[in-house]
């Protein structure tokens, strides 16, 4: 009837941004955590050791296997998959408070664990965040050149199959400026009508 299409505020409010890897997702993040605070951004639970300048329960909640491994027994999280030798997972709590609440949140994951959101959550909005060309990509994905070529031959390939998922997305944010992505994803979370009026 009239109402298809609709979707209750508080459901579509969870947005999903994803994307392949080197694309420039964490410096979206970033900016959206400096300029941004409208916005909530779950923080993930991963096995990963901290990198210089991350801070526990900030940018990550870090745990060990076994933590991790309880978390996932225990369901406590909405997703959760293996990335480059890591697991990485969103607690589920804080994000169904944080919509129950009306508040505009977001998960920056990786593609499986977008898929697995998908499933669990179709009300969600899916966001693939595209490189301007397949060259950028490559770029961003040869690094400064001092891996050897097996590993970037890898990476490539890698990235290929990473930018054949974007079919399975609501919509795709080109990476022109990240400016520019802040400005539209803010649009898409906070603006009723942005689902329509951002492609
Ligand atoms: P990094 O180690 O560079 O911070 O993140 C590596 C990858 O893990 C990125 O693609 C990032 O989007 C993804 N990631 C971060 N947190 C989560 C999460 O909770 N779940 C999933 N599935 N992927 C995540």
């Amino acid at each position: 009837g009239a109402e298809v299409g609709f979707l209750p505020m508080n459901e579509r409010r969870l947005t999903v941004l994803s994307g392949p890897s080197g694309v420039g997702k964490s410096t979206v993040v970033a900016e959206l955590r400096r300029a941004h605070p409208e916005v909530w951004l779950s923080v993930s639970v991963t096995t990963r050791r901290p990198r210089p300048g991350e801070v526990n329960g900030v940018h990550y909640f870090f745990a060990d296997g076994e933590e991790f491994d309880r978390l996932v027994e225990s369901g406590e999280l909405l997703e959760w998959a293996e990335f480059a030798g890591n697991r990485y997972g969103t607690p589920r709590e804080p994000v169904l408070k944080k919509l129950a609440d009306g508040v505009p949140t977001l998960l920056e994951i990786d593609l499986e664990g977008a898929r697995q959101v998908r499933r669990t959550m179709p009300e969600a909005l899916l966001v693939f965040l595209a490189p301007p060309t397949w060259e950028e990509l490559e770029k961003r994905l040869r690094g400064r050149g001092t891996e050897p070529e097996d590993v970037i031959a890898r990476r490539l390939a890698a990235g290929r199959v990473e930018m054949a998922a974007e079919p399975e997305f609501d919509l795709t944010l080109v990476n022109t400026s990240v400016q520019d992505v802040c400005d539209r994803l803010i649009a898409l979370m906070t603006d009723p009508q942005g689902i329509t009026t951002t492609t």
